[in-house]
Protein backbone atom coordinates (compact mmCIF):
# COMPACT_ATOMS: atom_id res chain seq x y z
CA UNK A 1 0.00 0.00 0.00
CA UNK A 2 1.30 3.74 -0.57
CA UNK A 3 2.22 5.50 2.40
CA UNK A 4 -0.15 8.23 2.22
CA UNK A 5 -2.89 5.17 1.81
CA UNK A 6 -1.58 3.54 4.74
CA UNK A 7 -1.72 6.84 6.74
CA UNK A 8 -5.46 6.96 5.67
CA UNK A 9 -5.99 3.34 6.84
CA UNK A 10 -4.88 3.55 10.32
CA UNK A 11 -6.76 6.95 10.76
CA UNK A 12 -9.68 5.04 9.52
CA UNK A 13 -9.37 2.58 11.77
CA UNK A 14 -9.05 4.41 15.07
CA UNK A 15 -10.29 7.81 14.35
CA UNK A 16 -10.01 8.65 18.31
CA UNK A 17 -6.78 6.65 18.63
CA UNK A 18 -4.15 9.68 19.67
CA UNK A 19 -1.59 9.83 16.55
CA UNK A 20 0.36 12.41 18.20
CA UNK A 21 1.49 13.21 21.96
CA UNK A 22 3.28 16.02 22.73
CA UNK A 23 3.93 17.53 26.09
CA UNK A 24 0.16 18.71 26.94
CA UNK A 25 -1.00 18.74 23.13
CA UNK A 26 -2.45 15.70 21.26
CA UNK A 27 -3.74 14.99 18.65
CA UNK A 28 -5.84 12.03 17.34
CA UNK A 29 -5.40 10.25 13.91
CA UNK A 30 -9.22 11.90 13.01
CA UNK A 31 -8.12 15.39 13.77
CA UNK A 32 -4.88 14.54 12.08
CA UNK A 33 -6.71 13.42 8.88
CA UNK A 34 -9.50 16.10 8.75
CA UNK A 35 -6.91 18.71 9.93
CA UNK A 36 -4.61 18.47 7.17
CA UNK A 37 -7.30 17.96 4.27
CA UNK A 38 -8.73 21.22 5.25
CA UNK A 39 -4.99 22.47 5.62
CA UNK A 40 -4.03 20.87 1.71
CA UNK A 41 -7.14 22.80 0.54
CA UNK A 42 -5.94 25.92 1.73
CA UNK A 43 -2.22 25.23 0.11
CA UNK A 44 -4.32 24.43 -2.66
CA UNK A 45 -5.83 27.84 -2.55
CA UNK A 46 -2.93 30.07 -1.88
CA UNK A 47 -0.38 28.19 -4.03
CA UNK A 48 -2.30 26.98 -7.30
CA UNK A 49 -0.11 25.18 -9.67
CA UNK A 50 3.02 26.31 -8.11
CA UNK A 51 4.40 22.81 -6.65
CA UNK A 52 7.25 23.85 -4.69
CA UNK A 53 8.27 22.48 -1.76
CA UNK A 54 7.26 23.97 1.29
CA UNK A 55 9.52 24.48 4.66
CA UNK A 56 7.44 23.65 7.54
CA UNK A 57 9.59 24.82 10.25
CA UNK A 58 8.98 24.25 14.07
CA UNK A 59 9.58 21.82 17.02
CA UNK A 60 8.26 18.57 18.64
CA UNK A 61 3.96 20.53 17.77
CA UNK A 62 1.68 17.85 16.86
CA UNK A 63 0.74 20.54 14.50
CA UNK A 64 4.01 19.72 12.26
CA UNK A 65 2.38 16.30 11.22
CA UNK A 66 -0.79 18.28 9.96
CA UNK A 67 1.57 20.17 8.20
CA UNK A 68 3.46 17.41 6.59
CA UNK A 69 0.58 15.64 5.64
CA UNK A 70 -0.70 18.88 4.41
CA UNK A 71 1.78 19.47 2.20
CA UNK A 72 2.13 15.54 0.29
CA UNK A 73 -1.57 15.41 0.08
CA UNK A 74 -1.66 18.81 -2.11
CA UNK A 75 1.22 17.53 -4.54
CA UNK A 76 4.03 19.25 -2.59
CA UNK A 77 7.37 17.50 -0.71
CA UNK A 78 7.65 19.49 2.80
CA UNK A 79 11.28 20.43 4.22
CA UNK A 80 10.70 20.02 8.06
CA UNK A 81 13.45 22.42 9.83
CA UNK A 82 13.54 22.63 13.51
CA UNK A 83 13.66 25.56 15.66
CA UNK A 84 16.91 24.93 17.25
CA UNK A 85 18.85 25.91 13.97
CA UNK A 86 20.35 29.13 13.60
CA UNK A 87 18.65 31.85 11.56
CA UNK A 88 21.31 31.88 9.14
CA UNK A 89 20.71 28.04 8.51
CA UNK A 90 17.14 28.65 8.44
CA UNK A 91 17.29 31.44 5.75
CA UNK A 92 19.65 29.55 3.32
CA UNK A 93 17.58 26.77 3.36
CA UNK A 94 14.40 28.48 3.03
CA UNK A 95 16.61 30.28 0.12
CA UNK A 96 17.34 26.56 -1.58
CA UNK A 97 14.38 25.40 -0.65
CA UNK A 98 12.58 28.75 -3.16
CA UNK A 99 8.78 28.65 -1.66
CA UNK A 100 7.42 32.35 -1.23
CA UNK A 101 5.55 30.61 1.77
CA UNK A 102 6.56 28.97 5.03
CA UNK A 103 5.06 27.21 7.04
CA UNK A 104 5.51 28.76 10.52
CA UNK A 105 4.32 26.57 13.65
CA UNK A 106 6.90 28.44 15.48
CA UNK A 107 8.19 31.96 14.38
CA UNK A 108 11.03 31.85 12.02
CA UNK A 109 13.64 34.85 12.61
CA UNK A 110 15.15 36.84 9.84
CA UNK A 111 13.44 35.07 6.32
CA UNK A 112 14.35 36.12 2.70
CA UNK A 113 12.89 39.34 1.33
CA UNK A 114 9.85 38.83 -0.18
CA UNK A 115 9.17 35.39 1.59
CA UNK A 116 5.53 34.82 3.49
CA UNK A 117 5.20 32.55 6.83
CA UNK A 118 1.86 31.12 7.47
CA UNK A 119 1.92 31.66 11.25
CA UNK A 120 0.38 29.34 13.15
CA UNK A 121 -2.79 31.42 14.41
CA UNK A 122 -3.29 31.98 10.53
CA UNK A 123 -2.73 27.95 9.89
CA UNK A 124 -5.68 27.52 13.04
CA UNK A 125 -7.63 29.67 11.23
CA UNK A 126 -7.38 28.61 7.57
CA UNK A 127 -7.79 25.12 8.93
CA UNK A 128 -10.92 25.36 11.05
CA UNK A 129 -12.76 27.73 7.92
CA UNK A 130 -12.01 24.10 5.72
CA UNK A 131 -12.70 21.65 8.12
CA UNK A 132 -14.58 18.44 6.67
CA UNK A 133 -13.83 19.51 2.87
CA UNK A 134 -11.93 16.54 1.34
CA UNK A 135 -9.04 16.71 -1.18
CA UNK A 136 -8.98 14.80 -3.73
CA UNK A 137 -6.63 12.06 -3.60
CA UNK A 138 -5.50 12.48 -7.32
CA UNK A 139 -3.60 15.18 -6.05
CA UNK A 140 -1.54 14.02 -3.77
CA UNK A 141 2.46 13.05 -3.94
CA UNK A 142 2.72 10.32 -6.74
CA UNK A 143 5.21 7.64 -5.71
CA UNK A 144 7.98 9.08 -7.56
CA UNK A 145 7.37 12.67 -6.74
CA UNK A 146 9.36 13.88 -3.50
CA UNK A 147 8.00 13.28 -0.24
CA UNK A 148 10.50 15.21 1.75
CA UNK A 149 13.73 16.92 1.92
CA UNK A 150 15.83 16.79 4.45
CA UNK A 151 18.96 19.24 4.94
CA UNK A 152 22.50 17.66 6.22
CA UNK A 153 25.76 19.32 6.87
CA UNK A 154 27.69 19.14 3.99
CA UNK A 155 31.47 19.55 3.67
CA UNK A 156 31.74 23.00 1.91
CA UNK A 157 29.72 24.73 4.80
CA UNK A 158 26.46 24.54 2.80
CA UNK A 159 23.87 21.79 3.75
CA UNK A 160 22.76 19.02 1.41
CA UNK A 161 18.74 18.81 1.05
CA UNK A 162 18.42 15.03 0.27
CA UNK A 163 15.51 14.49 -1.28
CA UNK A 164 13.27 10.91 -0.35
CA UNK A 165 10.61 10.25 -2.98
CA UNK A 166 7.20 8.64 -1.58
CA UNK A 167 8.04 5.44 -2.94
CA UNK A 168 11.27 5.01 -1.30
CA UNK A 169 9.12 5.93 2.08
CA UNK A 170 6.78 3.37 0.97
CA UNK A 171 9.55 0.97 1.36
CA UNK A 172 11.03 1.91 3.85
CA UNK A 173 7.92 1.67 6.06
CA UNK A 174 7.21 -1.92 4.75
CA UNK A 175 10.42 -2.98 6.30
CA UNK A 176 10.30 -0.52 9.46
CA UNK A 177 6.81 -1.84 10.47
CA UNK A 178 8.38 -5.07 11.16
CA UNK A 179 11.46 -4.20 13.19
CA UNK A 180 11.52 -5.69 16.85
CA UNK A 181 7.86 -6.94 16.51
CA UNK A 182 5.34 -7.41 13.41
CA UNK A 183 3.07 -4.13 12.26
CA UNK A 184 0.05 -5.98 14.02
CA UNK A 185 1.77 -5.91 17.46
CA UNK A 186 2.64 -2.09 16.62
CA UNK A 187 -1.28 -1.00 16.06
CA UNK A 188 -1.79 0.99 19.26
CA UNK A 189 1.47 0.72 20.51
CA UNK A 190 3.34 3.66 21.45
CA UNK A 191 6.65 5.14 20.00
CA UNK A 192 9.07 7.05 21.43
CA UNK A 193 10.32 10.06 18.81
CA UNK A 194 13.30 11.96 20.51
CA UNK A 195 15.09 13.14 17.40
CA UNK A 196 13.41 16.21 15.70
CA UNK A 197 11.47 16.24 12.88
CA UNK A 198 14.76 17.72 10.83
CA UNK A 199 16.86 14.84 11.33
CA UNK A 200 16.15 11.36 8.84
CA UNK A 201 16.21 9.12 12.40
CA UNK A 202 12.29 10.81 13.11
CA UNK A 203 11.25 9.34 9.78
CA UNK A 204 11.39 5.95 11.54
CA UNK A 205 9.26 7.07 14.93
CA UNK A 206 6.73 9.42 12.73
CA UNK A 207 5.78 7.05 9.75
CA UNK A 208 6.36 3.38 11.17
CA UNK A 209 3.83 4.86 14.06
CA UNK A 210 1.38 6.56 11.69
CA UNK A 211 1.52 3.49 9.21
CA UNK A 212 0.52 0.85 11.91
CA UNK A 213 -1.67 2.91 13.90
CA UNK A 214 0.07 3.44 17.07
CA UNK A 215 0.71 6.39 18.48
CA UNK A 216 3.97 9.35 18.58
CA UNK A 217 4.95 10.33 21.85
CA UNK A 218 7.47 13.03 21.26
CA UNK A 219 9.58 14.61 23.84
CA UNK A 220 10.65 18.29 23.47
CA UNK A 221 14.05 19.78 23.92
CA UNK A 222 13.03 21.29 27.09
CA UNK A 223 12.17 17.84 28.73
CA UNK A 224 15.74 16.22 27.19
CA UNK A 225 17.40 18.98 29.30
CA UNK A 226 16.20 17.85 32.54
CA UNK A 227 17.19 14.59 33.48
CA UNK A 228 13.93 15.14 36.18
CA UNK A 229 11.18 16.03 33.85
CA UNK A 230 12.51 13.47 31.24
CA UNK A 231 12.56 10.52 33.88
CA UNK A 232 9.06 11.73 34.72
CA UNK A 233 7.86 11.94 31.08
CA UNK A 234 9.49 8.37 29.92
CA UNK A 235 7.52 6.85 32.93
CA UNK A 236 3.76 8.69 31.92
CA UNK A 237 4.84 7.61 28.27
CA UNK A 238 3.95 3.48 28.07
CA UNK A 239 6.52 3.42 25.57
CA UNK A 240 6.61 0.27 23.19
CA UNK A 241 8.73 0.92 21.08
CA UNK A 242 11.92 3.05 21.34
CA UNK A 243 13.66 4.77 18.68
CA UNK A 244 17.02 6.91 19.35
CA UNK A 245 20.43 7.13 19.00
CA UNK A 246 22.67 5.00 21.12
CA UNK A 247 23.78 8.34 22.95
CA UNK A 248 20.15 9.33 23.69
CA UNK A 249 19.89 6.06 25.67
CA UNK A 250 23.46 6.23 26.91
CA UNK A 251 22.25 9.60 28.68
CA UNK A 252 19.42 7.92 29.83
CA UNK A 253 21.33 5.37 31.27
CA UNK A 254 22.99 7.79 33.45
CA UNK A 255 19.68 7.65 35.40
CA UNK A 256 19.96 4.26 37.70
CA UNK A 257 15.98 4.83 37.27
CA UNK A 258 15.92 4.58 33.60
CA UNK A 259 14.92 0.34 33.65
CA UNK A 260 12.04 -1.67 32.71
CA UNK A 261 10.10 -0.75 36.48
CA UNK A 262 10.03 3.32 34.94
CA UNK A 263 9.10 1.84 31.43
CA UNK A 264 7.49 -2.00 32.04
CA UNK A 265 5.76 -2.60 28.33
CA UNK A 266 9.11 -1.71 26.26
CA UNK A 267 9.11 -4.18 23.78
CA UNK A 268 12.32 -3.05 21.58
CA UNK A 269 15.10 -0.41 21.34
CA UNK A 270 15.41 0.46 17.43
CA UNK A 271 18.83 2.43 17.06
CA UNK A 272 20.33 4.05 14.41
CA UNK A 273 22.74 6.73 13.25
CA UNK A 274 25.85 5.89 15.32
CA UNK A 275 27.60 3.25 16.21
CA UNK A 276 25.85 1.15 19.33
CA UNK A 277 28.43 -0.35 21.49
CA UNK A 278 28.63 -3.24 22.96
CA UNK A 279 28.76 -1.45 26.41
CA UNK A 280 25.32 0.52 25.59
CA UNK A 281 23.92 -2.76 24.45
CA UNK A 282 25.03 -4.75 27.50
CA UNK A 283 23.62 -2.38 29.88
CA UNK A 284 20.02 -1.67 28.48
CA UNK A 285 20.09 -5.62 28.64
CA UNK A 286 20.76 -5.92 31.89
CA UNK A 287 17.98 -2.88 32.72
CA UNK A 288 15.41 -4.31 30.07
CA UNK A 289 15.63 -8.06 30.06
CA UNK A 290 12.38 -8.38 28.44
CA UNK A 291 13.13 -5.60 25.42
CA UNK A 292 14.68 -6.83 21.89
CA UNK A 293 17.46 -4.25 20.89
CA UNK A 294 17.85 -3.63 17.01
CA UNK A 295 20.49 -1.96 15.52
CA UNK A 296 19.99 -0.48 12.41
CA UNK A 297 22.24 1.53 9.50
CA UNK A 298 21.92 3.76 6.67
CA UNK A 299 22.58 7.37 5.94
CA UNK A 300 19.27 9.85 5.28
CA UNK A 301 20.52 9.55 1.47
CA UNK A 302 19.00 5.94 1.50
CA UNK A 303 16.06 7.31 3.74
CA UNK A 304 16.95 6.44 7.29
CA UNK A 305 18.18 2.73 7.39
CA UNK A 306 19.11 -0.58 4.96
CA UNK A 307 20.05 -2.94 7.11
CA UNK A 308 18.91 -4.10 10.24
CA UNK A 309 19.27 -7.37 13.10
CA UNK A 310 18.46 -7.68 17.16
CA UNK A 311 21.25 -7.84 18.91
CA UNK A 312 22.01 -11.20 21.21
CA UNK A 313 23.78 -12.42 24.01
CA UNK A 314 26.00 -13.69 21.62
CA UNK A 315 26.91 -10.81 19.68
CA UNK A 316 27.99 -9.52 22.56
CA UNK A 317 30.39 -11.79 23.52
CA UNK A 318 31.78 -12.70 19.82
CA UNK A 319 34.50 -10.92 19.66
CA UNK A 320 34.51 -7.38 17.41
CA UNK A 321 32.04 -4.81 17.01
CA UNK A 322 28.58 -5.46 16.93
CA UNK A 323 27.23 -5.99 13.65
CA UNK A 324 24.78 -3.67 12.01
CA UNK A 325 22.56 -5.79 10.19
CA UNK A 326 21.55 -7.76 7.06
CA UNK A 327 19.96 -5.74 3.97
CA UNK A 328 16.31 -5.25 4.04
CA UNK A 329 14.09 -6.88 1.16
CA UNK A 330 14.66 -4.30 -2.02
CA UNK A 331 18.16 -3.31 -1.14
CA UNK A 332 21.41 -4.69 -1.88
CA UNK A 333 25.10 -4.03 -0.04
CA UNK A 334 27.81 -3.70 -2.33
CA UNK A 335 31.53 -3.56 -1.20
CA UNK A 336 33.13 -1.37 -3.09
CA UNK A 337 36.47 -3.81 -4.23
CA UNK A 338 39.44 -0.92 -3.66
CA UNK A 339 38.23 1.12 -0.76
CA UNK A 340 35.96 -1.05 1.43
CA UNK A 341 33.38 1.19 0.68
CA UNK A 342 29.62 0.54 1.95
CA UNK A 343 27.12 1.28 -1.83
CA UNK A 344 23.83 0.70 -1.66
CA UNK A 345 21.74 -0.19 -4.36
CA UNK A 346 18.01 -0.46 -4.36
CA UNK A 347 14.21 1.21 -3.62
CA UNK A 348 14.78 3.33 -0.93
CA UNK A 349 18.13 5.29 -2.36
CA UNK A 350 17.47 9.12 -2.73
CA UNK A 351 16.88 10.68 -6.23
CA UNK A 352 19.87 13.36 -5.57
CA UNK A 353 20.34 16.34 -3.28
CA UNK A 354 18.12 19.07 -3.92
CA UNK A 355 18.84 21.65 -6.60
CA UNK A 356 22.79 20.28 -6.87
CA UNK A 357 23.49 18.20 -9.63
CA UNK A 358 27.37 18.62 -9.00
CA UNK A 359 27.16 17.02 -5.38
CA UNK A 360 24.02 14.33 -6.47
CA UNK A 361 26.58 12.92 -9.83
CA UNK A 362 29.57 12.76 -6.92
CA UNK A 363 27.45 10.47 -4.82
CA UNK A 364 24.71 8.53 -6.67
CA UNK A 365 24.16 6.81 -9.65
CA UNK A 366 22.13 3.92 -11.59
CA UNK A 367 22.36 0.23 -12.46
CA UNK A 368 22.59 -1.09 -15.93
CA UNK A 369 18.96 -2.59 -14.59
CA UNK A 370 17.64 0.86 -13.27
CA UNK A 371 18.19 0.78 -9.97
CA UNK A 372 19.69 3.73 -7.77
CA UNK A 373 22.62 3.56 -5.56
CA UNK A 374 24.39 5.59 -3.58
CA UNK A 375 28.03 5.72 -2.10
CA UNK A 376 27.52 6.15 1.54
CA UNK A 377 31.62 6.88 2.29
CA UNK A 378 30.85 4.32 5.36
CA UNK A 379 33.81 1.93 5.20
CA UNK A 380 32.39 -1.68 5.61
CA UNK A 381 32.57 -5.25 5.35
CA UNK A 382 30.29 -8.58 4.95
CA UNK A 383 30.02 -12.02 6.70
CA UNK A 384 27.50 -14.25 5.52
CA UNK A 385 25.37 -11.13 4.47
CA UNK A 386 25.62 -9.96 7.88
CA UNK A 387 26.95 -5.98 7.02
CA UNK A 388 29.92 -4.74 10.17
CA UNK A 389 30.30 -1.08 9.80
CA UNK A 390 34.26 0.03 9.95
CA UNK A 391 34.50 3.65 10.09
CA UNK A 392 34.26 6.56 7.78
CA UNK A 393 36.62 7.10 4.36
CA UNK A 394 36.14 10.88 5.00
CA UNK A 395 36.18 13.70 6.79
CA UNK A 396 32.20 13.05 8.22
CA UNK A 397 31.73 12.21 11.98
CA UNK A 398 28.60 11.49 14.40
CA UNK A 399 28.55 13.55 17.79
CA UNK A 400 25.94 12.16 20.03
CA UNK A 401 24.49 11.15 16.77
CA UNK A 402 24.34 14.75 14.78
CA UNK A 403 25.69 14.01 11.44
CA UNK A 404 28.94 16.46 10.66
CA UNK A 405 31.07 17.15 8.36
CA UNK A 406 34.52 18.33 9.59
CA UNK A 407 34.93 20.64 6.48
CA UNK A 408 31.12 22.34 7.01
CA UNK A 409 32.67 23.90 10.82
CA UNK A 410 36.40 24.57 8.93
CA UNK A 411 34.76 26.73 6.32
CA UNK A 412 32.67 28.90 9.16
CA UNK A 413 35.50 28.92 11.03
CA UNK A 414 37.36 30.09 8.23
CA UNK A 415 34.77 32.75 6.67
CA UNK A 416 35.21 34.37 10.63
CA UNK A 417 37.63 37.86 10.10
CA UNK A 418 41.07 37.76 11.09
CA UNK A 419 41.77 33.33 10.83
CA UNK A 420 43.61 32.24 7.96
CA UNK A 421 43.65 28.61 8.70
CA UNK A 422 41.79 25.59 10.75
CA UNK A 423 41.43 22.17 11.53
CA UNK A 424 38.90 20.58 13.44
CA UNK A 425 39.24 16.97 15.03
CA UNK A 426 37.56 14.84 16.41
CA UNK A 427 38.69 13.08 20.26
CA UNK A 428 37.08 9.04 20.12
CA UNK A 429 36.74 7.28 23.21
CA UNK A 430 35.10 4.13 22.24
CA UNK A 431 34.81 4.08 19.12
CA UNK A 432 32.62 7.54 19.27
CA UNK A 433 33.41 11.05 19.09
CA UNK A 434 33.13 12.99 23.02
CA UNK A 435 33.85 15.82 21.24
CA UNK A 436 35.58 18.07 18.88
CA UNK A 437 38.72 20.54 18.70
CA UNK A 438 39.66 23.57 16.41
CA UNK A 439 42.47 24.26 15.58
CA UNK A 440 42.34 28.01 15.22
CA UNK A 441 45.66 30.34 12.98
CA UNK A 442 44.74 33.61 13.29
CA UNK A 443 46.73 36.20 10.54
CA UNK A 444 48.08 37.80 13.71
CA UNK A 445 49.04 34.73 15.21
CA UNK A 446 52.61 37.46 16.54
CA UNK A 447 50.85 39.91 19.28
CA UNK A 448 48.28 37.55 19.74
CA UNK A 449 50.58 34.55 21.05
CA UNK A 450 51.95 35.54 24.71
CA UNK A 451 48.34 37.29 25.62
CA UNK A 452 46.08 34.46 27.32
CA UNK A 453 43.54 36.97 27.76
CA UNK A 454 43.38 37.92 24.41
CA UNK A 455 43.17 34.05 23.54
CA UNK A 456 40.29 33.31 26.31
CA UNK A 457 38.31 36.17 24.51
CA UNK A 458 38.74 35.03 21.02
CA UNK A 459 37.99 31.70 21.73
CA UNK A 460 34.74 33.02 23.35
CA UNK A 461 33.98 34.94 20.61
CA UNK A 462 34.58 32.71 17.87
CA UNK A 463 31.88 29.99 19.66
CA UNK A 464 29.81 32.76 19.79
CA UNK A 465 29.82 33.61 15.69
CA UNK A 466 29.67 29.80 14.92
CA UNK A 467 26.39 29.65 16.65
CA UNK A 468 25.46 32.47 14.10
CA UNK A 469 25.70 29.87 11.79
CA UNK A 470 26.00 26.59 12.72
CA UNK A 471 23.78 24.36 15.09
CA UNK A 472 24.72 24.01 18.50
CA UNK A 473 26.10 20.47 18.41
CA UNK A 474 28.63 21.42 15.55
CA UNK A 475 30.70 24.27 17.62
CA UNK A 476 33.86 22.56 18.98
CA UNK A 477 33.91 22.43 22.98
CA UNK A 478 37.68 23.40 22.64
CA UNK A 479 39.77 25.95 20.66
CA UNK A 480 43.35 26.06 20.12
CA UNK A 481 45.25 28.60 19.12
CA UNK A 482 48.44 27.74 16.82
CA UNK A 483 50.85 29.50 14.90
CA UNK A 484 50.11 27.08 11.88
CA UNK A 485 49.08 23.45 10.87
CA UNK A 486 51.27 20.93 10.52
CA UNK A 487 51.47 19.34 6.83
CA UNK A 488 51.60 16.10 5.66
CA UNK A 489 54.39 15.15 2.58
CA UNK A 490 51.92 16.00 0.10
CA UNK A 491 50.98 19.58 1.38
CA UNK A 492 47.71 18.45 3.30
CA UNK A 493 47.01 19.21 6.68
CA UNK A 494 48.59 16.70 8.70
CA UNK A 495 45.60 15.22 11.06
CA UNK A 496 46.88 12.31 12.48
CA UNK A 497 49.66 15.21 14.00
CA UNK A 498 46.78 16.65 15.50
CA UNK A 499 44.43 13.96 16.80
CA UNK A 500 46.98 13.11 18.90
CA UNK A 501 47.26 16.13 20.54
CA UNK A 502 43.39 16.30 21.22
P1 LIG B 1 22.52 10.20 8.94
O1 LIG B 1 22.40 10.55 7.52
O2 LIG B 1 22.49 11.35 9.86
O3 LIG B 1 21.56 9.12 9.35
O4 LIG B 1 23.97 9.57 9.13
C1 LIG B 1 24.36 8.44 8.39
C2 LIG B 1 25.68 7.93 8.86
O5 LIG B 1 25.63 7.56 10.25
C3 LIG B 1 26.12 6.66 8.15
O6 LIG B 1 26.65 6.93 6.89
C4 LIG B 1 27.10 6.08 9.15
O7 LIG B 1 28.35 6.72 9.03
C5 LIG B 1 26.48 6.45 10.49
N1 LIG B 1 25.64 5.35 11.01
C6 LIG B 1 24.32 5.20 10.85
N2 LIG B 1 23.89 4.08 11.49
C7 LIG B 1 24.98 3.51 12.05
C8 LIG B 1 25.20 2.33 12.84
N3 LIG B 1 24.21 1.53 13.20
N4 LIG B 1 26.48 2.05 13.22
C9 LIG B 1 27.50 2.87 12.86
N5 LIG B 1 27.35 4.00 12.15
C10 LIG B 1 26.10 4.32 11.73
Amino acid sequence: MFIIEKIEAAAAAGKLQPAVISGEKELTYGELWEKSDALSVYLEEVLGEDKTPLVVYGHKDPMMLVCFLACVKSGRAYCPVDMSMPAERVRDIAETVGNRLVLGVEKPENLPEGMQVLSREDMEKAINARLGERFPESKWVKPDDTFYIIFTSGSTGKPKGVQISAQALTRFTDWSETLGGSPEEKRNAVFLNQAPFSFDLSVMDVYTALTTGATLFCLDKETVKDMAKLTEALGRGNINYWVSTPSFADMCLSDKAFNDKLISDLKAFLFCGEKLTKTTAARLMERFPKARIVNTYGPTESTVAVTGTEITKEMLEAEGELPIGYAKAGTEIEIDGESGEIVIVGDTVSKGYYKDSERTVKAFGRKADGRLYYRTGDQGYLKDGMLYYHGRLDLQVKLHGYRIELGDIECNIGNICGISAAAVIPKYQDGKVKHLTAFVVREDKEEFREDTGARLAASREIKAKLKETLPEYMVPKRIVFTDGLPMTGNGKTDRRKLEALV
